[in-house]
C-alpha cells in the first residue's frame, strides 16, 4: 500500500500526524518514535525493511487494510541509521515530546533531529578522517565552496573559478560526503556528484539570516563568503536541526596559500591512497602517520594535501621535529602524554551538540590530565609555549564525575559523592533505606521463627516478604501480614511498615536519578563554555603530534632535513622512494636527483621495469614532504618552494566523462601548460603514448619545447621515444638521463641507477621474456624486430638522400601489419594472436 494512494481523511489521528509530518520529510526516512521502538510506515517501512532485512509488518490506521510497518528498537538506533546513511539515505529523528503517561490525547511528537551522510555524528565514523559537508554556491563567475566537519566545528570557504572540472576536482579530492548546492549550480554537475560520485546533494536557496553566528564571518568583508557560510548554516541548523555551538570561526583557504595539485596529482603520487587498492595502505600518508591521537591523524592528512609555500614557516617546522629529535627523552614522554589524549575535537563536538556523555566527559578529564605534562614539555621545545592547562576544568570534573557510569543517562551512577550535598544526602536516605530492608529480614525471621523467610522486590508490587507453603502456618494474624500474591510454592506478603521504607527507598532513588541528570547537563553545559579553548588546545595537540610523528619516521627510515633554496635547485643525494623503498624485498637503489638553475627538463629513457616512473613520483613526493615541514628521505637534500605540481604519470580515470585515456592526457598536458609558472614542477610520465607513435612522438617533442622556451619550470619527462633523446642538442636546459639496465646472454637485469645520457634499446622484448612469454613468441618477435630495425633503418637512408618517398619499395600486407604494432603495449595475449594472424596471412 503506498501512501499517495491513501484516504487520509480516515487515518487514525496519530497516523494522520505521521503522514503530515511526512509530508514536510519527504526524501528522508522518517524514525517514527512509539515506546520503546521507532516505526516506519508505508513506503519508508517497505524500503528499510527490503535494505536491513527487516521484518515488514502492518499497523491498523483505520483503513480496511493495515498499513505497512517496521521498527527497530529505541536502544539500537545507531547501528540501524547508520547503516542507511552508508546507503546514502537521510534520516529523520521524530520523538515523543512528552512522556505518554501524561499525555491527553495524542502524544506530541516532532522530528529533533535529521541525519545526513555528512551530518552523522555516530561513533563508527573514521576517526582518522574529517567528516565534511559542504555547500556550493554558484556566483555565475565564481563559485563558492564552504565546508565543514560538525563533528569538530572547522569551517572553510575557498573561492574558486568557474571551471567545472575544477569545481569536481576539488570536491572530490576533499573527500566531501554531502553536499549542499544552490539552484544556480549546473544540473549536470549536480548529477555527476550524485550519480558517479555517490555524494547525497540538496538543492536550496535557503539563506540562514539569524545572525547568532556572525562571530564565525567576523572581520570578513567579502559577502559572497557570508552568503556562501550561510547557506551551509540554513541546512544544518535549520533544516537539520543541529546545535553548531562549537562553530569555529571561519578559516578562508587562499588560492595561493599551499602548493597546489589537482585530483590526479594527489592520486598519481598516492598521497592518501594508494592507486590500486585505494585504500590508506602503502600511500604516504599510511607511511608518515604515526600519530597518537585521531587529531593528529587528521591533521597529517589536511598538511599533506595542503604542502606549504612559505618557506620560514617550512623552516618553523623542521625546527621542531630537529629539535624533537634532539631532545629524545622529552620526545618519549611526549608520546607517552599524547597517547593519553582522547580526540578531544569530537568530545568537544559532542558537548556542543549534546550527545556526550559521563564517559566522555571521563575521556575529556583523562586528556586534560595530560596538558601539564604536555605543556612543560612545549616549553622545552618552544612550540605554542603558552598553551592553556584548564585546570579549573579538571578539577570540576574530577570532583563530579563518578568513575565507571553507565552510558546511558538516565540510570544513576553519574555523579561522585561529595558533589552535591543534596544528592549525597539523597542517597543516604536510599542507603539507610536498604540497611533496613536487610534487617528488616533479620528482624523479622526472629520474630516469626521461619528461618527462610525472604525480603524481595520486583518491579510490580514492590517490596514483598516471602515465605515458602510449607511455613505459611505460622503466619498468625497478629502479625500484621497482608497477603499479596500467592504463587506455586509459596505466599508474598506485605505489611504497613515494609511499605512506608519502599516509598521512601523508591521516590529517593528517582530523586536520584534526576538529580545527577540534571546535575551532569549543568557540568556539560559548563564544558561547553569551554569549547573555544579546547578547540584551541586540540589544534596544537594535533600539529605536535604530527611533528612528533615526523620525527619519528624520520629517525626510522634515516630521513635528513632539507635545505631550502631560493636560486631555484633541485640537489637531492640518494634519494628515495619512501613508500617502495619500505614494501620492496630487495634492496632500494638510491639516485641523485640534481637540477641546477639552469636546467628545467631531465628526459628520461630506460626499458619498461627499470624504474622511471618510480624516480619522478620519487621527486614528487620527496617535494611534499618537504614542503609539509617533514624530513626527506635522501642523504642530502636542497630544493625550491614549488607553488604547484602537474603530474600525468599512468592512466588516470576521467571525472566528468567517459573520455578516452588519450583526450584525458591531452587535456592534463594542457592544464599543466597552461597553468605552469617557472615554480612549478611537472611530471610527465610517457605523455603520448596513447596515440600512433609519429602523433605521439611530435606531440611529446612540442610540449618539451614549448615547457623549455616558455615556463622553464623544473619538469621530468620519461618517454620512450629514443628520438626524443636528440633535443639535448637544440634544448639547452634538457638534460638526458636514463635508468640503466644490463643484458647477459639476452637476460635482463634492473639496476635502477639513473644515469647521464640516454639508451637507444628498448629491451621491451627481454622484459616480455620475464613475464614468461612462450620461447616461441620471443622468438619470433625477435626475428620480427630485426626485419623491423632494418626496415627503419632502410627507410632512413632513402630519406637522407631525399628520394621521393614512393620510390618505397612496396610494403606487404604482413610488413604493413608489423609496422603498426607497437611492441611495448602488446599483452602476450595480443602478441600471441598477432602471431597466428600474421602467419595466417603467409600461408595464403
Ligand atoms: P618504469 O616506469 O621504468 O617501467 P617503474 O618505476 O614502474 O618502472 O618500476 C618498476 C619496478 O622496479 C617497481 O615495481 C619498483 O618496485 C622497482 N624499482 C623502481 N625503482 C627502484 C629503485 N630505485 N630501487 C629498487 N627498486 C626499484
Ligand atoms: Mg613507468
Amino acid at each position: 500500500m503506498k501512501l499517495s494512494e491513501v484516504d487520509r481523511n480516515k487515518l487514525a489521528p496519530m497516523m494522520k500526524h505521521y503522514v503530515e509530518l511526512k509530508d514536510k520529510y519527504q526524501d528522508v526516512i522518517l524514525f517514527y518514535r512509539l515506546g520503546d521502538f521507532y516505526e516506519m510506515f508505508f513506503d519508508d517501512a517497505i524500503l528499510v525493511s527490503h535494505e536491513l532485512e527487516l521484518t515488514l509488518t502492518g499497523r491498523q490506521a483505520g483503513l480496511e487494510e493495515r498499513v505497512p510497518m517496521c521498527g527497530v528498537p529505541h536502544k539500537a538506533v545507531d547501528i540501524y541509521v547508520d547503516k542507511l546513511i552508508k546507503k546514502g539515505y537521510k534520516v529523520a529523528i521524530c520523538e515523543q515530546m512528552e512522556d505518554p503517561k501524561d499525555a491527553k490525547g495524542i502524544v506530541e511528537r516532532s522530528v529533533t533531529e535529521v541525519i545526513s551522510s555528512g551530518t552523522i555524528i555516530s561513533d563508527t565514523l573514521n576517526e582518522k578522517e574529517n567528516n565534511y559537508i559542504g555547500s556550493i554556491y554558484n556566483f555565475e563567475y565564481c563559485y563558492v565552496l564552504s565546508y565543514s566537519d560538525i563533528t569538530t566545528g572547522e569551517i572553510y570557504s575557498k573561492i574558486l573559478e568557474n571551471d567545472d572540472n575544477k569545481l569536481i576536482s576539488e570536491v572530490v579530492s576533499l573527500g566531501i560526503k554531502e553536499l549542499i548546492v544552490n539552484s544556480r549550480v549546473d544540473v549536470n554537475i549536480a548529477n555527476i556528484f550524485k550519480n558517479q560520485y555517490k555524494i547525497p546533494i540538496t538543492i536550496t536557496d535557503n539563506i540562514y539570516d539569524i545572525n547568532d553566528y556572525e562571530y564565525v564571518v567576523e572581520n570578513i568583508k567579502d559577502e559572497r563568503y557570508k552568503i556562501s557560510i550561510n547557506h551551509l548554516l540554513y541546512y544544518l541548523i535549520v533544516n537539520q536541526k543541529r546545535n553548531m555551538t562549537h562553530l569555529q570561526k571561519l578559516k578562508i583557504i587562499k588560492n595561493n596559500d599551499y602548493l597546489k595539485m589537482d585530483i590526479h596529482t594527489k592520486r598519481n603520487l598516492e598521497l592518501t591512497e594508494s592507486l590500486r587498492l585505494k585504500e590508506r595502505t602503502y600511500s604516504l600518508l599510511w607511511l608518515l602517520d604515526n600519530t597518537k591521537t585521531a587529531m593528529g591523524s587528521r591533521k597529517l592528512k589536511t598538511w599533506i594535501e595542503n604542502p606549504l609555500v612559505d618557506k620560514t614557516i617550512i623552516n618553523n617546522r623542521y625546527d621542531v621535529v630537529s629539535k624533537l629529535l634532539e631532545e629524545f627523552l622529552l620526545c618519549e614522554d611526549l608520546r607517552k602524554a599524547l597517547y593519553e589524549v582522547y580526540d578531544l575535537e569530537r568530545l568537544s563536538g559532542r558537548v556542543a551538540l549534546g550527545n556526550a556523555n559521563a564517559r566522555d566527559l571521563l575521556q575529556l578529564k583523562s586528556s586534560l590530565k595530560e596538558l601539564p605534562t604536555i605543556k612543560y614539555i612545549l616549553n622545552s621545545i618552544n612550540f605554542y609555549e603558552d598553551i592553556e592547562v584548564l585546570t579549573d576544568l579538571y578539577n570540576l570534573l574530577e570532583t563530579s564525575i563518578y568513575e565507571n557510569p553507565p552510558v546511558g543517562l538516565k540510570e544513576g551512577y553519574l555523579i561522585k559523592e561529595g558533589y552535591s550535598k543534596e544528592l549525597d544526602e539523597l542517597k543516604e536516605l536510599r542507603s539507610g533505606g536498604k540497611n533496613f530492608i536487610s534487617n528488616f529480614e533479620i528482624e523479622e525471621r526472629e520474630r516469626t521463627g521461619i528461618k527462610n523467610l525472604k525480603v524481595g522486590f520486583n518491579k510490580v508490587f514492590g517490596y514483598y516478604i516471602e515465605v515458602s507453603k510449607g511455613s505459611v502456618n505460622q503466619i498468625t494474624e497478629d502479625m500484621g501480614y497482608i497477603r499479596k500474591q500467592t504463587l506455586a510454592n509459596c505466599e508474598r506478603y506485605i505489611n504497613p511498615l515494609l511499605k512506608e521504607k519502599e516509598d521512601l527507598i523508591l521516590t529517593s532513588e528517582e530523586k536520584i536519578i534526576n538529580l545527577e541528570y540534571s546535575l551532569f547537563i549543568s557540568i556539560r553545559d559548563k564544558v561547553k563554555e569551554y569549547i573555544p579553548k579546547l578547540q584551541e588546545i586540540s589544534k596544537v595537540i594535533s600539529e605536535i603530534d604530527v611533528l612528533q610523528s615526523f620525527a619519528l619516521v624520520a629517525e626510522k627510515y634515516n630521513y635528513v632535513r632539507p635545505n631550502i633554496n631560493d636560486n631555484n635547485e633541485i640537489r637531492l643525494i640518494d634519494s628515495r622512494h619512501p613508500v617502495v623503498e619500505k614494501v620492496i624485498k630487495d634492496e632500494y637503489v638510491s639516485n641523485d636527483i640534481i637540477m641546477d638553475k639552469n636546467t628545467s627538463i631531465l628526459l628520461i629513457t630506460g626499458p619498461n621495469m627499470a624504474g622511471k616512473s618510480t624516480y619522478m613520483r620519487q621527486l614528487g613526493i620527496t617535494v611534499i614532504m618537504a614542503q609539509i615541514g617533514c624530513f626527506i628521505p635522501a642523504k642530502e637534500g636542497s630544493l625550491p618552494v614549488f607553488d604547484k605540481i602537474f603530474t600525468r604519470i599512468g592512466a588516470s580515470d576521467d571525472l566528468v566523462s567517459g573520455e578516452s585515456t588519450f583526450m584525458v592526457e591531452m587535456k592534463e598536458a594542457s592544464n599543466a601548460i597552461a597553468n605552469a609558472t617557472k615554480n612549478s614542477l611537472i611530471l610527465f610520465d610517457e605523455l603520448g603514448r596513447g596515440t600512433a607513435t609519429f602523433d605521439g612522438m611530435s606531440l611529446a617533442e612540442a610540449i618539451l619545447e614549448y615547457i623549455h622556451n616558455k615556463i622553464g619550470c623544473k619538469t621530468l619527462f620519461s618517454t620512450h621515444y629514443h628520438e626524443l633523446t636528440d633535443l639535448d642538442r637544440t634544448l639547452k636546459h634538457l638534460k638526458n638521463k636514463h635508468v640503466a639496465a644490463s643484458e647477459e646472454d639476452g637476460k635482463i637485469t634492473f639496476l635502477h641507477k639513473v644515469k647521464d645520457g640516454s639508451v637507444d634499446k628498448s629491451y621491451g622484448i627481454n622484459v616480455a621474456t620475464l613475464a614468461g612469454l612462450p620461447k616461441e613468441v620471443i622468438d619470433r618477435a625477435e626475428d620480427i624486430l630485426k626485419v623491423y630495425e632494418n626496415k627503419e633503418k632502410k627507410r632512413d637512408v632513402i630519406v637522407q638522400t631525399t628520394l621521393p618517398l614512393d620510390f618505397e619499395p612496396k610494403e606487404s600486407e604482413v610488413e604493413k601489419e608489423l609496422k603498426n604494432i607497437n611492441v611495448l603495449e602488446l599483452t602476450p595475449m595480443d602478441a600471441i594472436n598477432i602471431l597466428y594472424k600474421l602467419k595466417d596471412k603467409i600461408g595464403k
